[in-house]
């Protein structure tokens, strides 16, 4: 059976509502980011028509083509960006993004800065994480991450809103390791947000399609799942 797009919204409402009451936490607390990166601009505006604003891609130059078009179908969406940066790609990205997700060195924390500050626009970010080999991305050690968060509440990059932390967790079946993942980058935002309290370090992004319900019950604020809206990617 083939389910819609608007059936799998459903679904996953009902699926974040069920992990937020098993963990006892409150409802509506974790946002929803609709990964639809090698997904086309109308499987998009069939979520926006079910009522999903929020989406994430990985590619800048994709995201670009897809959602510049649904803007000039006057579709409402907030979009954040969740793959690595290339430098070059900050320009891009910082136009057409409310959060890059994704910053993993200081370098591209420059350049939001710099690109941000030309356009005069205020940029939501996050910090990745790095803990798993699922990929290369993200910060791995904690002093090089406390240091870029150090800089921001000294204030040099003035038009960068840091909120929190993102990961991507490992590549594995084992759910104990996923959840000791996930309860790492959680304390380790504790530890930061206690550090920089002038900053509101309180999104903690975590959770894709298959480990989702294990991030909620370690306190994601939102998850990010492309695979069970979207259905499989062909790539
Ligand atoms: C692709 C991707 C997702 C969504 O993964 P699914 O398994 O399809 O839900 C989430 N986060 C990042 C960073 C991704 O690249």
């Amino acid at each position: 059976m083939v389910m819609s797009i608007a059936q799998n919204l459903a679904t996953i409402h009902d699926a974040i509502r069920a992990a937020e009451s098993d963990a006892a936490r409150a409802a509506h607390n974790v946002r929803l980011v609709a990964v639809s990166k090698f997904h086309t601009a109308d499987a998009v505006a069939e979520a926006i028509a079910a009522g999903q604003t929020l989406f994430g891609e990985n590619r800048v130059q994709e995201a670009a083509a897809k959602f510049t078009g649904l803007a000039a179908r006057g579709l409402p969406f907030e979009l954040h960006i969740i793959g690595t940066l290339q430098r070059n790609k900050v320009r891009d990205a910082v136009k057409i993004a409310s959060c890059i997700q994704s910053v993993d060195r200081i370098e591209v924390l420059q350049e939001i800065e710099r690109q941000c500050a030309k356009i005069g626009k205020t940029i939501a970010v996050l910090f990745e994480l790095r803990t798993g080999e699922a990929t290369k991305a993200g910060f791995s050690d904690y002093a090089a991450l406390e240091y870029a968060v150090a800089l921001c509440a000294q204030g040099q990059f003035p038009h960068v809103m840091p909120r929190g932390l993102m990961t991507i967790a490992p590549n594995t079946d084992d759910q104990e390791k996923i959840r000791a993942a996930f309860r790492t980058v959680r304390e380790t935002r504790d530890r930061l947000a206690e550090a920089y309290p002038t900053l509101r370090l309180t999104e903690l992004s975590m959770g894709m399609s298959g480990d989702y319900r294990i991030a909620i019950s370690e306190g994601a604020t939102m998850v990010r799942i492309g695979t069970a809206i979207f259905g499989a990617r062909h790539a």
